[in-house]
């Protein structure tokens, strides 16, 4: 199928391919300076004291959990809604993996359900902000805060997003992104590490360069591996986030946009925005009954859109694995929101005339069902 409006797309424009042409140029293509660069312009944009990217964030989550110190066997709480990866970086990591509901309104986590898992071994939670949209972050932090709990913040999906004024993937004790190429800003493949703590820091960058802290000896002072990233990415993720404004500032109008001329339809229902969060909306995402339905309709006319997350807990390759805890056999917000949810067209690039051809499309498929 050949969409004429596709779901996401990059944005690129010149400033890519000059700065990628500069590093070919330069003869310097794996991890130097414009690694530094981009790294130092996300510890800017995030005000964060350290920023460490790797090869990708899944990567990224794994480093994440070794850098917590945690044992083989500590206990991990993560979202039952998510990408499959979250769980996936655990497991490597030796960690277990508690999956827990979320809230049918706003994609937080259900921290009633959450208190319910806690037992000696648990040490860790994950916030996971999905599509954007802040999770209840102070709830949160108290909660982890009453446990002991260290707190890994996936950000993946939310570059840009604030919660009280401070950029999401701030919050936990350490947390990061995704630049996979669907993803709000991308490099292709890649993802970054955020945290204040040196600690932190440093065993990350072991971890991701045959544990030693610097290139070009042979001295590996802890068991590391190579999860570096390089300057062909780096000089991409460079210029992509030299537009960043701009990037957001779009997201946001397209999100706008949906919500002003869908949300009045009494068949659409959107999430709810937790109050002091500012989001940036990765995918626009709504909720209905007839979502299989309007998905067909919109594709028949040739508007991609793509499928809400599908529980972890039905996930075929997490139902045998015996290191995913069975937490409950209902997860009835998870499957309320996988049977119901829809992403919408939510590339930067889409034009005003796109925008109204897809509202207009939604509006008349509930129009011919009444
Ligand atoms: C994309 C994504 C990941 C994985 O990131 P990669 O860079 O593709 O490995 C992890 N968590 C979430 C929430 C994501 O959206």
């Amino acid at each position: 199928m050949k969409y004429k409006i596709k779901q996401i797309q990059p944005y690129f424009d010149s400033r890519e391919k000059k700065l990628l042409n500069k590093v070919i140029n330069s003869n310097f293509i794996t991890e130097g300076k414009y690694t530094k660069l981009f790294e130092n312009s996300i510890k800017k944009f995030t005000n964060t004291k350290y920023a460490i990217c790797v090869s990708n964030w899944t990567l990224g989550l794994y480093c994440c959990a070794k850098s917590l110190n945690l044992k083989p066997g500590d206990e991990i709480i993560v979202p039952n809604v998510t990408f499959a990866a979250c769980v996936s970086s655990m497991l490597l990591a030796n960690l277990k993996v508690k999956l827990c509901d979320i809230n049918k309104n706003n994609y937080s986590l259900d921290l009633k359900m959450a208190k319910k898992l806690i037992n000696k071994k648990t040490k860790a939670i994950m916030m996971v902000h999905l599509f954007g949209q802040s999770s209840d972050i102070t709830e949160i932090n108290k909660f982890a805060k009453k446990y002991k709990l260290k707190i890994i913040e996936d950000a993946a999906q939310a570059f840009g997003s604030t919660y009280k004024g401070k950029k999401l993937g701030t919050f936990g004790d350490v947390g990061g992104f995704s630049f996979y190429g669907n993803k709000i800003i991308t490099t292709g493949e890649g993802g970054v590490a955020i945290t204040n703590s040196k600690q932190i820091a440093n065993s990350i960058i072991k971890l991701k360069n045959y544990g030693r802290m610097k290139k070009g000896n042979f001295f590996h002072s802890s068991v590391g591996y190579n999860f570096k990233f390089n300057d062909l990415c780096a000089s991409i993720g460079v210029a992509q986030i030299s537009k960043i404004n701009m990037m957001i500032k779009k997201k946001r109008e397209i999100y706008k946009y949906y919500f002003k001329y869908l949300n009045r339809l009494k068949h659409i229902i959107f999430s709810e925005i937790i109050s002091h969060s500012n989001p940036v909306n990765w995918f626009i995402v709504i909720h209905t009954k007839e979502k299989k339905l309007l998905a067909r309709y919109l594709n028949k006319k040739k508007i991609e859109t793509r499928d809400f997350f599908f529980p972890m807990h039905k996930q075929k390759c997490f139902i045998k694995e015996k290191n995913v805890l069975n937490t409950s056999d209902k997860f009835i917000n998870s499957n309320n929101l996988y049977n119901t949810g829809l992403c919408l067209p939510s590339s930067v690039s889409l034009s005003n005339q796109e925008l109204k051809f897809i509202t207009d499309s939604i509006i008349k498929f509930y129009e011919n069902r009444n």
